[in-house]
């Protein structure tokens, strides 16, 4: 059984624990959610449905200071980013209020032998499954297209981000959704497993680990349910010869400290070329020294504590082990000793292949930087994962920014810029980082029935 506990990462406070919801709860849960697929809430008129989303948006935006203060506390984000979550909230809510009605129109097909169209229908109940890192923006990314197609959720958030789960769910009731339309469960994953496997549940989405990633796709599978995963990452931070060399040092920093380095799609392998690798090194290495760690409440505060003081030890082992196999420790490497989960912004060098780390995902502040001389050697390395997220380009030419991007094996590839998200772009991996996309129009076609109707 989860336990759903708020502890605060920057000093281990206990601020309060829910208790698990019992099997009466999620059988009610789940009923109520699957009536309402079969009302005219789901099937009918969309209007409704957008009028909450454009309710929620507003709400959202209103309340921007609570629900982020809530999030700092509860999982250790700096104030400014989770400021920055919400707001990123309100604006996916909106998005789909406003474009929903147009990616669910139907689309002609033409057919010599008479008229053909796709029209699009509600899957129905999903259950969703989702992460700490941005524990209001993960939930969003599921309900915002969901709610608009017609799909009621259940959603079983982190066991570490309780608080935000239950006011996310009471902002979606006060925006006016009904009843079964987004659920939060306190829930352990064999619950989940038994959710998936209920005829009332017709598909699952999962932002995760690998591990839960599997675990919630092997169900859907044997249940023959539609899924979505999107996993971890190992994103690389290309730095090219001819590239704006500050530029790519300030967004290169906060790519992998922001959020405490807890981003799936954070810059974690850093590609730089050998003409600029010792200037960039240096400059990258005294932001990292720059770094004030402390209370993410404290606006001057610029590195924040890792969510739990089990993410903080793992990525501790982890460094540790990298270093054990021959990687060279060039900043950081040390957990700050006091209350809270610190560990220090930590750069490591000279990774080779056979070391684990060259594979593995570091899920904290913790930078690789890889040395390379050619435009081959950048690809080549950047697509030597068994991860396929995203990725950042750096250079001053951008057709040859455009040529290595196309070469690069990832989901999303950006030019000039650090990974990031908007609600108009599709977001989503390949390889062991998943399947499937969330928000923009792709996000929404995920979950319905994209079905054929011909007259001849
Ligand atoms: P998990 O994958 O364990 O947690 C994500 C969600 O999955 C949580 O709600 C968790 O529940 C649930 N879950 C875990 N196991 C199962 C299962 N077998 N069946 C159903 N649900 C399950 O991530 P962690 O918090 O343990 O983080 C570990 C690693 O995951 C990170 O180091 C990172 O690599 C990756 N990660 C990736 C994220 C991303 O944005 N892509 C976000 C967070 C983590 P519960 O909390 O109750 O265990």
């Amino acid at each position: 059984m989860s336990t759903y506990q708020s502890v605060n990462p920057a000093t281990n406070e206990v601020i309060k624990t829910w208790p698990a919801h019992n099997d009466d709860y999620v059988e009610s849960a789940l009923e109520k959610a699957w009536q309402l697929y079969q009302s005219d809430w789901s099937k009918g008129d969309i209007q409704p449905r957008l009028q909450v989303l454009h309710k929620l948006a507003d709400l959202i935006d209103s309340r921007v200071d609570e629900l982020a203060k809530a999030a700092s506390l509860e999982m250790g984000k700096l104030l400014k980013q989770s400021r920055g979550e919400v707001q990123l909230c309100a604006r996916i809510a909106r998005y789909y209020a406003e474009n929903a009605e147009r990616f669910l129109q139907p689309v002609p097909y033409p057919d010599v032998s008479g008229e053909a169209w796709v029209e699009y229908h509600p899957l129905g109940v999903l259950v969703a499954v989702e992460p700490w890192n941005f524990p209001y923006y993960q939930l969003m990314r599921v309900l915002a297209p969901n709610l608009a197609a017609g799909n009621p959720v259940l959603a079983k958030h982190a066991a570490i981000v309780p608080h935000c789960a239950s006011l996310f769910e009471a902002l979606v009731r006060e925006a006016g959704a009904p009843e079964g339309a987004w659920t939060n469960l306190f829930i352990s994953s064999d619950k989940v497993a038994e959710l998936i496997a209920d005829d009332r549940v017709q598909g699952a989405a999962l932002t995760g680990s690998e591990r839960a990633g599997s675990a919630v796709a092997q169900q859907a599978g044997k249940y023959l349910k539609k899924s979505t995963l999107e996993l971890g990452g190992n994103d690389v931070f290309v730095v090219l010869d001819d590239c704006d060399l500050e530029e790519a040092v300030s967004q290169g920093v906060q790519a992998r400290l922001s959020n405490a380095g807890q981003v799936c799609t954070a810059a974690k392998r850093f590609i730089v070329q050998r003409s600029v690798a010792e200037r960039f090194l240096t400059k990258f290495t005294d932001a990292f020294k720059a770094m004030k760690l402390g209370d993410p409440l404290d606006e001057s505060t610029t590195l924040g504590p890792l969510s739990s003081s089990s993410a903080r030890d793992t990525l501790a082992e982890q460094v540790k082990d990298a270093i054990k196999h021959g990687a060279t420790l060039h900043y950081g490497g040390e957990t700050v000793s006091g209350p809270g989960c610190f560990y220090q912004p930590t750069i490591l060098t000279g990774i080779t292949r056979d070391n684990p780390a060259y594979f593995a995902e570091f899920f904290g502040p913790v930078a690789q930087i890889y040395v390379v001389d050619s435009d081959d050697d950048v690809v080549r390395l950047a697509n030597d994962s068994h991860y396929g997220l995203g990725g950042a380009i750096f250079t001053g030419d951008t057709e040859r920014g455009k040529r290595l991007a196309s070469r690069i094996e990832t989901g999303m590839v950006f030019i000039n810029s650090a990974s990031d998200t908007a609600p108009e772009l599709p977001f989503g991996g390949i390889k062991r980082s998943g399947y499937g996309r969330e928000l923009s129009d792709l996000g929404i076609k995920e979950f319905v029935n994209q079905k054929l109707v011909v007259i001849a």
